[in-house]
Order: structure tokens, then C-alpha cells, then sequence
């Protein structure tokens, strides 16, 4: 969580990539939270983290600034289907790094997976440069979601 200056020093040193955007207060402190999760978070829960430190910031604050840092590509928004927005750090921003999805369309777990099957990071590469030829489109991330129900759910 922030430090004694209510502040993450890794979000400083001009870490906002698009001109016209400040690091601001707000901004700081929801990239903190999420810098500070394993979980994929709401709006919610991510007003109700940042309450606990800034009593001021209200949860229009939280929504307006999730927009900023999604579209600026620091933060990644999420739809599950779950009937809300769930949020994570960007694959640059997050100690995860880049990983795939597994999530439960009963319960809406979400496993985060990075040690990919054996043939798939090739299988993905090879998608890539076909479709980059066929469509002319020069392809430079993807978000990868299996959706299915988990063991737990399954077990029930
Ligand atoms: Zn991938
Ligand atoms: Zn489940
Ligand atoms: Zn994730």
C-alpha cells in the first residue's frame, strides 16, 4: 500500500506514457491496489481499498480516473460477465506479467496462468504472423481468455 507520503515511488519518474496526462494523487492510489493484488478487482473494491487511505477520493473519482489509466494503457478493464468491470495492471505495469485467463462462468474465478502449454506460445506465434500477412495488420499484443467452469464448480 502507499508509503508514508501516501505514495507509490514506482508510479513517479513520469511513468504516464501519453502526453496531456499528470500522475495524480488518485491515479497513484489505484495503481497501487492493483499493484498490490493477485485478484482482478472492481471499481468496488478498488474505491473501498483506496477509501481506507483517502477518505476524500469518492468512487466517481475511482471510475474516472480506471478510464484514464485504461485508455492510457496502464490499466487492463475486464469483462467477465460477471455484469461488472474487472480491473488489473497492464502486462508492462504488473509483477504477473504477461498471462492467460481460465474463468469460471459459474463463480467467476479467474486463474492467471503464465506457464503456458507446451505447443501454445509457438501455436500463437504462427496465428500471429499469418494474420498479420493476411490482414496487413501489424499485431502487437493479445488478450487470451478461456472460458469454461472450474474444478471447485464442477465438483458441486
Ligand atoms: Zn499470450
Ligand atoms: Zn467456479
Ligand atoms: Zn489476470
Amino acid at each position: 500500500m502507499p508509503n508514508q507520503n501516501g505514495t507509490g515511488p514506482r508510479w513517479m519518474h513520469g511513468q504516464i506514457k501519453c502526453c496531456g496526462y499528470r500522475m495524480t494523487k488518485p491515479r497513484e492510489a489505484i495503481l497501487d491496489v492493483l499493484a498490490n493484488t493477485q485478484n482482478h478487482l472492481s471499481a468496488e473494491d478498488i474505491y473501498m481499498a483506496v477509501h481506507k487511505f483517502y477518505p476524500n477520493i469518492g468512487l466517481t473519482t475511482v471510475y474516472r480516473n480506471l478510464e484514464v489509466l485504461v485508455n492510457i494503457g496502464m490499466v487492463v478493464k475486464f469483462e467477465f460477465g460477471e455484469g461488472k468491470s474487472k480491473y488489473e495492471l497492464s502486462d508492462e505495469y504488473s509483477s504477473k506479467g504477461h498471462h492467460h485467463h481460465l474463468v469460471c462462468k459459474e463463480c467467476y474465478t479467474v486463474i492467471d496462468y503464465s506457464d503456458f502449454m507446451k505447443d501454445e506460445v509457438s501455436f500463437l506465434k504462427s496465428t500471429e504472423n499469418g494474420l498479420s500477412e493476411k490482414y496487413k495488420f501489424n499485431i502487437t499484443d493479445h488478450l487470451i481468455q478461456f472460458f469454461g467452469v472450474c474444478e471447485k464448480c464442477t465438483n458441486k
